[in-house]
């Protein structure tokens, strides 16, 4: 058979490996190093003869805990023990040689009955006091940490707690603190929670004056739970938590044991584990809110803008068509017309394309308003206005020009083709059937665009051709 040391130092069996082999075998010598050096390195617990003989007959000891006191334990969703009392009861446990089994109950209270009854042999994290005293040994402390009053943003500061006689005080049920506040504070209402979190509830929802927590858990809970309604009102003197391990009475040698292991956690691992849990989760659960919060005032502000652009958009479409329709014919108002019969004229021009106008006007159109009034006239506009339109061919630009006159933009038609497209407008209003029951004629002057022609003198020249039709008898066409 072959020794480890002849195997590492004489390397018999290498001379049959591989390259690979003795890389391995390389690995493991350095692997067994650096486990000897980690093992010298850690800080031992001197432990007695008796102590080591009571070791090697102790078994897994049963372990209670609190299952809801965040930051400093809870079951986790895989039902494991975590938080800083966790991290430092293992550090602890591992350190004096104790397995540790955990007994898992619904809370606090149940974890104090359980270890009253004898079923778990420790108790995690929690203050000595004369009632625990009677059925419990304790370890010299593994964390200390004040205990502060905590009330709502009004609440004036409390210097001295007598002083509130007949405020009301949240306290979860079963705490040491409940045990020193009925003694020292007789005076105090004090209303039962089932949790940490819920005694803050009812202070920041008004329903309690004040709680007492311990500073770790209090800056952590109103954090983690955003009640910023909430401040530390004042710290009682003498109420320091000493945070100690319980150990069953039958059990010193135990409590020794897991003493002797305290005392060898230093400082900086204390540091080190509670920093674990309070800075960098409360921080990181401050950062999801504000990220949060920042993300919906984005989304707000994004969809407002949004909202906005597209309503401001509406609108100046709507406004834009507006400021170009005749509000009572819905035709073209002036300013369309005057900016397409530009467009067209510079068409005209640079294509040397016919370009013809002509001046609609309703023939006796007075009369209408002297006779049947205003608004028959406002209909008898409108009736021209659809009747005009029917006749327009696609290519032509109709609009009120103003009054009871109309222009008709008409591109690519010579002055003849006009003439007869006006005599057919004027036939087709000579037999429509007005809303009135009167017959209503129309008079046109047409004018075709000349190489000498500006858009007024167009105008000016079917103005003139309407004039001589209004001369000559109305209903008819005219042309200059
Ligand atoms: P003519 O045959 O010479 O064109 O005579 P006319 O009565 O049609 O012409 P005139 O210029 O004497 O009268 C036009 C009338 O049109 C006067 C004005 O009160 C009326 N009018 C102008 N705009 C409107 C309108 O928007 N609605 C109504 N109901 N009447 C209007
Ligand atoms: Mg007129
Ligand atoms: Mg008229």
């Amino acid at each position: 058979m072959l020794t480890l040391k002849q195997w590492l130092l004489h390397g018999r069996v290498a001379r049959r490996w591989s390259f690979g082999g003795r890389v391995a075998k390389y690995f493991f010598g350095l692997g067994l190093l650096l486990a000897a050096v980690q093992v010298w390195a850690s800080p031992g617990v001197e432990l007695n003869a008796a102590e080591r003989e009571y070791l090697q007959t102790l078994g897994p000891v049963s372990l209670c805990i609190d299952p809801d006191w965040v930051p400093f334990e809870t079951l986790n969703a895989r039902g494991e023990h975590e938080g800083i009392a966790a991290d430092l009861l293992r550090l602890a446990a591992e350190r004096g040689g104790v397995q540790l089994q955990l007994h898992k109950t619904r809370n606090w209270e149940a974890s104090l009955a359980a270890s009253k009854a004898g079923a778990c042999q420790m108790l995690s994290f929690l203050n000595q006091s004369p009632e625990r005293d009677a059925w419990l040994i304790f370890t010299r402390p593994l964390f200390t940490d004040v205990n502060v009053l905590i009330s709502r943003e009004e609440h004036p500061f409390v210097v001295d707690l007598s002083a509130f006689a007949g405020s009301s005080l949240a306290l979860p049920v079963g705490t040491s603190i409940e045990e020193r506040v009925r003694r020292d504070y007789p005076a105090l209402r004090i209303i039962h929670t089932d949790s940490e979190a819920q005694a803050l509830a009812l202070v920041s929802e008004r329903k309690a004056d004040l709680t007492m927590r311990s500073l770790t858990v209090a800056a952590y809970t109103i954090k983690k739970e955003g009640w910023f309604n909430l401040k530390i009102a004042g710290q009682v003197q003498g109420y320091d938590n000493l945070l100690r391990v319980g150990v069953s009475k039958d059990q010193p040698l135990l409590r020794d044991i897991l003493d002797k292991a305290i005392a060898t956690i230093t400082p900086a691992e204390l540091n080190q584990i509670v920093n674990r849990h309070v800075s960098i989760s409360v921080v990181a659960a401050t950062d999801y809110r504000l990220l949060l919060q920042v993300f919906v005032v984005f989304l707000v502000i994004s969809l407002t803008s949004l909202f906005w652009v597209v309503k401001l958009r509406r609108v100046n479409r709507q406004l834009q068509v507006k400021s170009q329709t005749d509000a009572l014919t819905g035709l073209a108002n002036r300013d369309a017309l005057d900016s397409r019969f530009a467009q067209f004229l510079e068409q005209a021009r640079r294509y040397k394309r016919p370009l013809t106008v002509m001046m609609l006007d309703i023939d006796h159109f007075k009369r209408v308003n002297d006779e049947l009034g205003h608004q028959s006239g406002d209909q008898v506009l409108r009736e021209f206005a659809a009747l005009l339109c029917n006749c327009a061919r696609g290519c032509d630009f109709l609009g009120r020009w103003g009054g009871e006159e109309f222009l008709l933009l008409c591109p690519e038609t010579s002055l003849a083709q006009a003439v007869t497209f006006a005599e057919r407008i004027c036939a087709r209003s000579r037999s429509h059937v007005f809303a009135t029951k009167r017959s209503q004629t129309l008079s046109i002057g047409v004018a075709e665009l000349g190489p000498d022609d500006t858009m007024d003198s167009l105008i000016q020249r079917a103005d003139a051709g309407l004039y001589e039709a209004k001369h000559l008898g109305r209903d008819r066409v005219c042309s200059a």
